[in-house]
């Protein structure tokens, strides 16, 4: 996927195509720039990391994140530190409800400000 091949009309909520373009020239954006069958790979968020500032929702082409409020249990399993970070933020995050959609293009990678995202191969389903 270049810059130009981002589409100018999404219908996903919070996609935005200029930050989605600003995104596709960084030139370090990992990924198979959507070469990827859909859900060979899928975005990880560190939660440790995360603040839910939504960039990953505005850059991805195929809506895979979605920013809701953390699990309590999990909240309660960070440490300290994290906790007040995620408390200050509201206790948003990001979550990945549509992760067999992802094609890698590696958009979210790069546009995220706290570098919580990272791309993995998914486990081969037998
Ligand atoms: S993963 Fe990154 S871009 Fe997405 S909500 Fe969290 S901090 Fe923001
Ligand atoms: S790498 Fe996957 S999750 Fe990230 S923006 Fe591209 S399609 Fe979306």
């Amino acid at each position: 996927m270049t810059e130009d091949d981002i589409p100018e009309e999404r219908h996903d909520a919070g996609f935005d195509v200029v930050k989605a373009r600003r995104a596709a020239k960084n030139p370090n954006r990992p990924g198979e720039r959507c070469r990827a069958s859909a859900g060979r790979f899928v975005p990880v968020v560190d939660r440790r990391r995360c603040e839910g500032k939504a960039e990953c929702v505005a850059v991805c082409p195929h809506g895979v994140f979605e920013v809701g409020r953390i699990d309590e249990t999990e909240y309660r399993a960070m440490p300290a530190l994290v906790r007040f970070k995620l408390w200050a933020h509201g206790k948003k995050t990001a979550f990945t409800p549509k992760a067999n959609a992802c094609r890698a293009c590696g958009l979210c990678v790069v546009a995220c400000p706290e570098k919580a995202i990272t791309l993995r191969e998914a486990p081969t389903r037998g």
